[in-house]
């Protein structure tokens, strides 16, 4: 169909509504922003917490981290929110600020391409074409699931779901149902929906380490002393800031520095041993690999449920999955009435990020560029070679912390670049090539410091390593990041151009 509407003009394009798109534009109008369009494919605020809706859906970083630094909440009803309560806050988070004029929803993004001469990106989407003169990629890495490609999986006659696309209206009370994936999803959906179906297969390809998560109600009183008592909001950030400084970036990042991944492991060895009663399945459960190469999860009943009698852990590698159910390599024909995919996202594939083809005014596509020279960044935010364009979630930004704290610094340093293109009437900026190698060398020279290294790794199947073998991460402490995205010099940027 021909596309009529009117061709329209924003300063700034934003292209995602969940929490970094909204983070974003906060930031921006705080700094006086204010033509500013954000775009989204779903129908609603919030990104994955949108989409994601499966049984157990909740946060694996506490609650008094994983929120906005300006907007901390004492209503979360436990220490690690229920995924509603994040839809809840994104939804209140765009009502604080007064971004819903700035929101449109439905809208999917087909490509953007720059004009040199005008300076403006153009954005071609499912609601016709927008001009900008600054794009921003606030698309998160979680976003596009990954189907398994398994022979058969479109002859299975049961119901189908990917955990982000989950099927409220499939009931799954007394069904076979089979799980393929044992990552962080799976770990919460497999104790959610085991009391309820009649028997639930779980096809592990490999263990992940699950370590108990100090999960627990905050109840009225809490909230109320974190409403009330002077200190105690702040005591509750800092400790949970420590605490998720300490399980990832500093065990991964510093691994040379603070070799504690040893000690978990034994701790977690631990963990399974008292969780799990049969030893089979114990050993079938404890990973080989180092604590860190991939994701840990935190879960209090995921091992345990592996006790029930109507859950079996599969181990045997699916050959294909039939009209009736999946067959493993053992020659077992396990019937299913329901088949979850519980198999993750696209991360760092070509299509993922951006999910749209990015061209620069030179032809360059962004994620070929990214493919053939492999990932650079300068922070994580800007690309040379492409112009009035910047990442959230590019790669080399984020070190594993909470999400929310990469939302703050990376809109820290796209106001600072903007402001100073306002500054200067400047209609083009863009990282300049020598600060974006000095900052990937700085970031790759930390690489052996890194767990990844650990030769264990190469078991993992972590999706944290690219095709090429790298680990796209801000090898970084959180004060660093922070203190680099607010301070880096402003001559790290090119800026060119008059506004009229
Ligand atoms: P994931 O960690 O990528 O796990 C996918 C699982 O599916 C893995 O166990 C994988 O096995 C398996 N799999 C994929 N393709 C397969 C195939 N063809 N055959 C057999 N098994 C296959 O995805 P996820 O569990 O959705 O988690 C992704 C990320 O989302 C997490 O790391 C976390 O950052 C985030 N997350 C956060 C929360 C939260 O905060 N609440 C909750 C859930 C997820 P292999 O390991 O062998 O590849």
């Amino acid at each position: 169909m021909p596309d009529t509407s009117p061709r329209r003009h924003h300063e700034i394009v934003i292209v995602g509504g969940g929490f970094s798109g909204l983070g974003t534009a906060i930031a921006l109008r705080k700094a006086g922003f204010d033509d500013l369009l954000i775009v989204d494919d779903g129908d609603g605020p919030g990104g994955t917490w949108q989409w994601n809706t499966y049984p157990g859906v909740a946060v694996d970083i506490p609650s008094f981290s994983y929120q906005f630094s300006f907007a901390q909440r004492s209503t979360w009803s436990r220490s690690y929110a229920p995924g509603r309560e994040l839809r809840a806050y994104a939804e209140q988070i765009v009502e604080e600020y007064g971004l819903a004029p700035h929101l449109q929803f439905g809208t999917r993004v087909h490509g953007a391409l720059f004009d040199a001469s005008s300076a403006r990106w153009s954005v071609s989407t499912s609601a016709g074409e927008v001009t900008a003169r600054w794009l921003i990629h606030a698309g998160g890495p979680l976003s596009q699931p990954k189907l398994p490609d398994i022979e058969g999986i479109d002859t299975f006659e049961g119901a189908t779901m990917h955990t982000s696309r989950w099927k409220h209206d499939v009931s799954l009370a007394g069904k076979r149902v089979g799980v393929i994936g044992t990552g962080a999803t799976a770990v919460q959906v497999v104790p959610e929906i085991a009391p309820e179906v009649d028997h639930l297969a779980v096809f592990q390809r490999t263990p992940i380490w699950c370590l108990p998560k100090p999960d627990f109600p905050l109840g009225r009183v809490g909230r109320a002393c974190l409403d009330t008592v002077p200190g105690v909001r702040q005591i509750a950030r800092l400790a949970s800031q420590a605490f998720v400084e300490a399980t990832f970036p500093v065990l991964a990042h510093f691994h040379k520095w603070v070799p504690a991944t040893a000690a978990l492991q034994v701790a977690a060895r631990r963990y399974i041993a008292a969780q799990v009663r049969d030893p089979a399945t114990r050993d079938a459960l404890t990973p080989t690999y180092a604590l860190g190469c991939k994701r840990p999860s935190f879960h209090n009943s995921y091992l345990s449920t592996f006790n029930r009698d109507n859950v079996s852990l599969q181990t045997a590698s699916i050959e294909a999955i039939t009209p009736g159910g999946i067959r493993t390599s053992d020659g077992v024909q396990h019937e299913l009435d329901v088949l979850v995919l519980a198999t993750g996202f696209k991360v760092t594939d070509r299509d993922a990020l951006p999910t749209y083809p990015l061209t620069s005014a030179d032809g360059t596509d962004l994620a070929e560029h990214w493919e053939t020279e492999r990932f650079h960044t300068y922070q994580g935010v800007a690309t040379a070679g492409f112009p009035n364009f910047f990442t959230v979630f590019g790669p080399y930004g984020y070190n594993g912390a909470s999400f929310f704290t990469l939302v703050e610094n990376s809109a820290a340093h796209i106001v600072r670049v903007l402001t100073e293109a306002r500054r200067r009437r400047a209609t083009f900026a863009e990282v300049t090539s020598a600060a974006q190698e000095q900052y990937m060398s700085a970031i790759l020279a930390r690489r052996s410091w890194q767990v990844f290294t650990d030769p264990t790794c190469a078991g993992a199947n972590s999706y944290y390593f690219t095709r090429n073998g790298d680990v796209p991460f801000r090898a970084s402490t959180t004060p660093e990041a922070a203190w680099r995205s607010r301070r880096f010099p402003l001559a790290d940027y090119a800026f060119g151009g008059r506004a009229g």
